[in-house]
């Protein structure tokens, strides 16, 4: 990746996305899955996790003077989530722009959040906001050995 992207002057970058558990329960797995598998993003990690109460404190660490931090924890501890770890040139960014606004009624239609939610305590996914937090999300969110470095055989096809 280093040498590849040296060469390109592109930079590799990794986005922690989750489909947080409102997204679950509706039934919105494969949906969202396949807008970031269209797209043309590497998925390099894939789970389904119940989040225990400390990790969802430490991953909204910089929320806890909020008012709403207590809800947001409540929500995202209440049910099974889908931890992904998603790899390409741009993609911290450009997932943010799939995923829409944090206010659905604000979100674009065509994102997943201005397709599906209308509550911003209810939003469906998150995404990392910026290069250094997906690294540090992939992290807390995944064991060693869980994020697999692969490339797939479209790969020709998506970047020339
Ligand atoms: N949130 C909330 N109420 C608010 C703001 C945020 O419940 O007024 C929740 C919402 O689920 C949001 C999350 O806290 O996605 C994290 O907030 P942030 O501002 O980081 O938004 P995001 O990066 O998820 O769009």
């Amino acid at each position: 990746h280093l040498v590849a992207s040296m060469v390109t002057g592109e930079q590799v970058e990794e986005t922690y996305i989750m489909i947080k558990p409102d997204g679950v329960q509706r039934g919105l797995v494969g949906e969202i899955i396949s807008r970031f598998e269209k797209k043309g993003f590497k998925l390099t990690g894939l789970k389904l996790f119940q989040c225990p109460q400390e990790l969802a404190e430490v991953h909204y660490e910089e929320l806890k003077s909020k008012s709403f931090f207590p809800k947001l924890i409540g929500y995202i501890t209440s049910g099974p989530v889908v931890c992904m770890a998603w790899e390409g040139v741009g993609v911290v960014a450009s997932a943010r722009k799939l995923i829409g606004s944090t206010n659905p009624l604000d979100a674009a239609p065509g994102t997943i959040r201005g397709d599906f939610a209308v509550q911003t305590g209810r939003n469906v996914v998150h995404g990392s906001d910026s290069p250094e937090n997906g690294k540090r999300e992939i992290g807390l969110w995944f064991k060693e050995g869980e994020v697999i470095q692969w490339t797939p055989a479209i790969a020709p096809w998506l970047k020339e």
